[in-house]
């Protein structure tokens, strides 16, 4: 594959302007399919973020903050069109860096696509209230965007996540500045370009590259930032949020989960097993919402085990240019965490695993996707979050049982539940404790329109959807006394 990159990876977009960080200190950029080095990108630090952060000030004090609610919806939809025109060659970006089979990349950059529209769209039509009130009042509400945004984005879905976060956070009036992961921000800084050509003021949106601990650390504390999007670990989360605390700022924190699917006896089975099989294994398992539990019960346990297995032996892993079924882990570090995993499951049954192709590079992160069957539900591989296309089976007898094994980890972002029975399909979806629940589907095909968020260790506040323009807003009450 040619190399795709369309702009210099080097440098971080500030108050408009492309430039190297202060320091002048890069980092090498891992192309997981075959380990060698695509390029370096910035090593930005708190220098190069505090002067991002003014610069978004800037931003807020001139150009953008005189742009009406209309006119940043068109500038969303100019950039959402641009996208669409760029989606191959932000797919096979997101293929080289990520490790993402192409079509999969291909669906993340579409999905970017969807997220400008839909906030470029939605952006003249969030309101506020009139609230009826004393004799001689009158009362309103305004939505005013929070000022500073910071983003701060893991590897995983780039596209995705940037969409979601950047274009609501825009769509309201506020200032971004954007922090990629390390691992993979090269689809960032294209957003970027492509931004600036839709016509985004100097200073919207910024992007400053760099280690979590130099320049995360550094957006998440800093005192000009007034709200903090994070998407990562829950041990980051954390750390995001104590920084933001010290400023006393809004966090928004989208972390991991163990999402269950629950399949009951009444199973459309036909329908059920490709949504069972793929939202453990799509991006290679290295999705927050992928379904890693699969509670089955005890009538159809044998016949779903031997059909995922047969799915998994079917698979294939290999390049991401191949756009197999799955590709490579994001990274050497990750694959030594998944196969960890794989070794404390050695007391357990391997339902079935897939294949390596064997010209794939040996430098490249792979793993053999592994359904495990018959899993304790307190064991390490059915509690912990893996990371990687790693799948354990749980059979249960009563639906009792189902719903406290579904809620006993300590996340809730996703669970689905699979049964022709309505009264059931309603009382489980009260009772998850769950951030979405799905009924007879996964995941709804992405859902840019759904609010997403999690319960627990899996975060709090709620993106995409309508909602997300809620949390990039704060309410102001204005109470007018005129006799
Ligand atoms: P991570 O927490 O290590 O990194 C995420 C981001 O945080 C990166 O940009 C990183 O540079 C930055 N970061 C690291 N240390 C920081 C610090 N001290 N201060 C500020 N920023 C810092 O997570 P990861 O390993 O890259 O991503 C995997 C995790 O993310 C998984 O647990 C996964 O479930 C979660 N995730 C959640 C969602 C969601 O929407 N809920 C989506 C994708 C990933």
């Amino acid at each position: 594959m040619s190399n795709p990159l369309w702009f210099d990876p080097g440098l971080c977009l500030i108050n408009g302007r492309w430039v190297r960080p202060a320091s002048q200190a890069t980092l090498p950029m891992i192309n997981p399919s075959d380990g060698t080095e695509i390029c370096h990108i910035a090593r930005g630090s708190a220098e190069d973020i505090d002067v991002a952060v003014q610069a978004a000030q800037s931003a807020l004090d001139g150009d953008w903050g005189r742009k009406t609610a209309l006119e940043r919806g068109r500038i969303l939809s100019r950039l959402g069109q641009l996208v669409l025109e760029r989606v191959d060659d932000l797919a096979r970006l997101e293929a080289m860096d990520v490790g993402k089979p192409l079509t999969q990349a291909r669906a993340d950059a579409v999905a970017l696509a969807r997220y400008c529209e839909f906030y470029g769209g939605a952006a003249d039509k969030v309101m506020g209230q009139t609230i009826p009130y004393l004799d001689g009042y009158t009362v309103y509400t305004l939505r005013e965007p929070h000022g500073v945004t910071g983003h701060i984005v893991p590897w995983n879905y780039p596209m995705q996540i940037i969409g979601r976060s950047v274009g609501a956070a825009l769509a309201m009036g506020n200032a971004c500045v954007l922090k990629p992961a390390e691992e993979a921000c090269l689809t960032a800084l294209a957003f970027a370009h492509l931004a600036q050509q839709a016509g985004l003021p100097a200073g919207a949106l910024n992007v400053v590259p760099g280690l979590g601990a130099e320049a995360g650390a550094a957006l998440s504390g800093h005192p000009g930032v007034n709200h903090i999007s994070f998407t990562g670990s829950v041990a980051t989360g954390a750390l995001v949020q104590q920084a933001a605390g010290r400023n006393v700022v809004p966090v928004t924190l989208e972390l991991g989960g163990k999402s269950p699917q629950l399949v009951f006896d009444d199973t459309d089975l036909d329908a059920a097993l490709p949504f069972l099989v793929n939202a453990g294994i799509q991006n290679a398992g290295q999705t927050c919402s992928a379904s890693s539990r699969i509670l089955v019960q005890r009538g159809v346990y044998q016949q779903v085990k031997s059909r995922m297995a047969a799915a998994y032996a079917d698979l294939t892993v290999g390049p991401a240019p191949e756009d197999l079924r799955v590709g490579p882990l994001i990274s050497a570090r990750q694959k030594e965490i998944v196969t960890g995993y794989l070794t404390k499951g050695r007391d357990l049954t391997i339902a079935a695993q897939g294949r390596i192709v064997d010209h794939a590079p040996a430098e490249g992160a792979y793993v053999q996707p592994t359904l495990f069957a018959d899993v304790p539900p307190d064991h390490t591989l059915a509690r912990d979050e893996i990371f990687g296309p790693v799948q354990v089976l749980i059979p249960f007898d009563t639906e009792e049982q189902a719903l406290t094994v579904a809620n006993s980890t300590d996340y809730g972002l996703v669970a689905s539940i699979w049964t022709r029975d309505g009264a059931r399909q309603m009382r489980l979806a009260k009772q998850l404790r769950s951030g979405q629940v799905f009924i007879n589907n996964y995941g709804a095909g992405g859902g840019v329109e759904l609010p997403f968020g999690g319960v627990g260790k899996s975060g709090h506040g709620r993106e995409k959807g309508f909602e997300a323009l809620y949390g990039f807003s704060q309410l102001k009450t204005v109470a007018a006394y005129h006799g």
